[in-house]
């Protein structure tokens, strides 16, 4: 991308030309959230203004365009995941409420010594979920290791698996590391031993294109506010055979087909798992964020965030005592680091006082603090937005921070 190219992208985000601390603001918080384009707002703002009616309920015209809307969403984001049909895209308030979902009623079928695969990189979403289960079930959960760079030890994946194995589940890029897991060859090696397979894709679908068929996993889960779109909103993909199969995970208005004080039966997919009203202003506002992805192209994107990481990452190496945490070679634009003995905490205040605005803690990544042995990290992530010159500021901002720390 020239620069001129993502000036005009910046145009879009009204966000990035505010100030903090008198300076302006430089906004590398990307993992967590992602600033939203104007596109994406004025939709929220029309639909609030022009359109809103509830979905899936009405005959009248309101309802019906907002129902169209909502539909319309669910479609591109099949064609964005490649999904064979929108029976597979489900809508949930996350990547942390599609986790839920699956541990709950896939894992439903699970029984006592039933093994579940996870990896010490995971966010607590595919964590805790797993363990929820764990207590009420007696299913034990096995994990993958990393080694000195931040990749997953495939050798110790695969003598992980054995007949009481039913389930791996494993992000697809880690938001602490930026790893970038080899997820076709963990699902395909998961598939060999007949183990279903769930991708908590949050930190990948905002960064490269993503293919659902290609991997081939079972469940696929990531949320809109990452990707540019409204706050609130995920994607749950899951094979349709597989949701069918499923109990619900809530009962409800919108996921039955008829309720008697007896009996229910539910509705087909994919509301069967979308009990009660969507946020369907924002998966409606959805769309827009996908257009501006598409526009630009996902090619265009990983490229530009690929030259940001490896500018920031040649330069970072130079400061004294910097360690950076997750070096491998397929790396999202996430990079952890710690500054000496120098508490995260107080780096990130130092970074926020010149306007730098960048996470620091455990990412929700205790396990992963406990192998590092660290207490957190300072995370500075990227996204189409951010500019060479804002590397720049960020790197001399840091320096500031590293002198007055040691
Ligand atoms: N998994 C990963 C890898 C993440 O980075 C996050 C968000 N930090 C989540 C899951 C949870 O996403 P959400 O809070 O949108 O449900």
């Amino acid at each position: 991308m020239t620069k001129d190219e993502v000036l005009k992208i910046r145009e879009e985000f009204p966000i990035l030309t505010r100030s903090v601390a008198g300076r302006p603001m430089i906004y590398l918080d990307n993992t967590a959230t992602s600033q939203t384009p104007r596109r994406v707002v004025e939709e929220i703002d029309r639909i609030y203004t022009h359109e809103k009616a509830n979905v899936h309920r009405g005959v009248h015209t309101l309802s019906q365009e907002m129902t169209d809307l909502q539909e319309h969403t669910r479609e591109r984001i099949r064609r964005y995941i490649n999904a064979d049909s929108i029976e597979e895209v489900i809508f949930t308030r996350g990547t942390t409420e599609g986790i839920n979902l699956v541990a709950s009623s896939f894992g439903s079928r699970f029984k006592e010594g039933d093994e579940v695969i996870l990896t010490v990189m995971e966010h607590h979403a595919n964590i805790v979920p797993w363990q929820l289960l764990r207590d009420k079930t007696g299913i034990v959960l096995r994990v993958v290791d990393i080694n000195d760079r931040g990749e997953l030890d495939l050798d110790q994946y695969r003598s992980l698996f054995n007949e009481r194995t039913v389930m791996a589940s494993f992000c697809h890029v880690s938001n602490v590391l930026g790893t970038v897991n080899p997820v076709e060859e963990m699902t395909a090696y998961a598939h060999s031993k007949g183990v279903p397979v769930l991708i908590d894709g949050a930190q990948a679908s905002p960064h490269m294109l993503i293919d659902v068929n290609a991997i081939g996993c079972d469940f696929y889960v990531f949320s809109s506010h990452k990707m540019y779109g409204p706050t609130g909103i995920g994607v749950l993909y899951g094979k349709k055979h597989l949701l069918e199969e499923m109990p619900p995970y809530q009962g409800g208005g919108e996921m039955i087909a008829k309720v008697t004080f007896e009996h229910t039966t539910f509705a087909e997919l994919p509301f069967k798992f979308e009990a009660g009203t969507p946020d369907f202003v924002g998966i409606a506002a959805f769309s827009k964020a996908i257009d501006f992805i598409e526009e630009i192209g996902m090619e265009n994107i990983a490229a530009h965030e690929h030259e940001l990481l490896d500018y920031t990452t040649s330069q970072l190496v130079k400061i004294p005592e910097l360690r950076i945490f997750g070096d491998a070679p397929h790396k999202s634009a996430v990079i952890s680091f710690l500054v000496g003995h120098s508490h995260p905490y107080d780096v990130g205040m130092l970074l926020d006082k010149q306007g730098v605005e960048v996470r620091t803690g455990h990412h929700c990544a205790m396990p992963l603090m406990d192998r590092l042995d660290i207490p957190g990290t300072v995370r500075a992530s990227f996204a189409i937005y951010n500019t060479i010159e804002e590397a720049d500021s960020f790197i001399t901002a840091l320096r500031r921070a590293a002198a007055i720390l040691s």
